[in-house]
């Protein structure tokens, strides 16, 4: 048994359960607490950026960091006016397929990899999506919100120049979580990322995160629960400057865990040191909003795992 937090990272196999890891860990609050897989669920490569054995080097760290269990969602095509693209091409799948077929083949029995795309939801993209998307060998897709019409919402000067200026930071609120609403609505996603990267732009443009979103946070929840569509805790959230806390906030994943929306868990690195961080902290936090399991996707199909 591991008992320390400098051993935090330790694995040690049940030998109940052929295949399961055991991990112990000891958080900042000496909440003690045992759990069956470390998931980092939203992780990228970057190939344009970092070359295509960035996969490989992302996947060995997450391992020797803990992860048995781990989902490679590069950013799918992006038809819109983000330049340059920072997305794989449709001329890239045939690599990026094999590219993930070929890391999984070398860590199966040590740790699982899961084919995903993160995709950006746009309603001009959705029929489009739902044409590719069964004739590929997926286990699951992210839907994610990075832009709405002409703002770019995770770039910090795009609000100023964008046909949502005028809005305050309720309304910028309203404007997000209902593109959040929609894209659950497709039914084309497994679970959306960072669902309030809305609060990333607010600090920009001077405004603070409002205190009277309940009612919001409770009807999104609602219709995730409705569309079968999960959420993420993104630990991505808590290094950048701008946000410093996780994606989403805890008053949403109470919210979340209240409407028994599935929950998982994803570093969103584009570095390859950055696989598995924050994995601890984020259990704990998903505890403490009310979850009792975490899940995860393949072949599209839902699994929980009891935290
Ligand atoms: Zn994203
Ligand atoms: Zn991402």
């Amino acid at each position: 048994m591991v008992s320390t937090a400098e051993s935090r990272h330790h694995i040690e196999t049940d030998s109940g359960q052929a295949g399961m890891t055991t991990i112990n860990y000891r958080l900042s609050t000496d909440f003690y607490f045992q759990i069956k897989i470390k998931i980092d669920h939203h992780i990228h490569g970057a190939p344009w950026e970092y070359g295509w054995a960035n996969y490989r080097r992302s996947v060995w760290n997450g391992w020797n960091n803990g992860c048995n269990i781990i989902g490679i969602a590069e950013h799918g095509p992006r038809l819109n006016h983000r330049v340059p693209f920072r997305s794989l091409y449709f001329a890239d799948f045939d690599h990026y397929f094999n590219t993930i077929e070929e890391i999984r083949l070398e860590f199966q029995g040590h740790c699982d990899i899961l084919t995903g795309f993160e995709l950006d939801y746009h309603p001009d993209m959705v029929e489009h999506y739902r044409e590719v998307l069964p004739q590929l060998p997926l286990d699951f897709v992210i839907g994610a919100v990075h832009s709405i019409e002409d703002w770019i919402v995770d770039n910090p000067v795009s609000l100023k120049n964008s046909s949502f200026k005028d809005a305050d930071a309720y309304e910028l609120y309203h404007i997000y979580f209902n593109a959040v609403r929609e894209a659950a609505e497709t039914g084309l996603f497994n679970f959306i990322a960072h669902p309030d990267m809305v609060k990333k732009a607010l600090p920009h443009a001077g405004m603070k995160k409002p205190d009277n979103l309940s009612k919001l946070y409770r009807e999104t929840a609602d219709i995730l629960k409705a569309c079968d569509t999960g959420i993420e805790v993104n630990t991505r959230g808590l290094i950048l400057s701008d946000v410093g806390e996780f994606y989403p906030d805890f008053e949403f994943l109470s919210a979340c865990a209240q409407a028994e929306v599935p929950v998982t868990i994803g570093s969103d690195s584009h570095d390859s040191n950055r696989v598995g961080e924050s994995f601890e902290e984020a259990v704990d936090f998903i505890r403490q909003a009310g979850y009792k399991k975490i899940c995860y996707y393949k072949s599209r199909r839902i699994t929980f795992v009891e935290i």
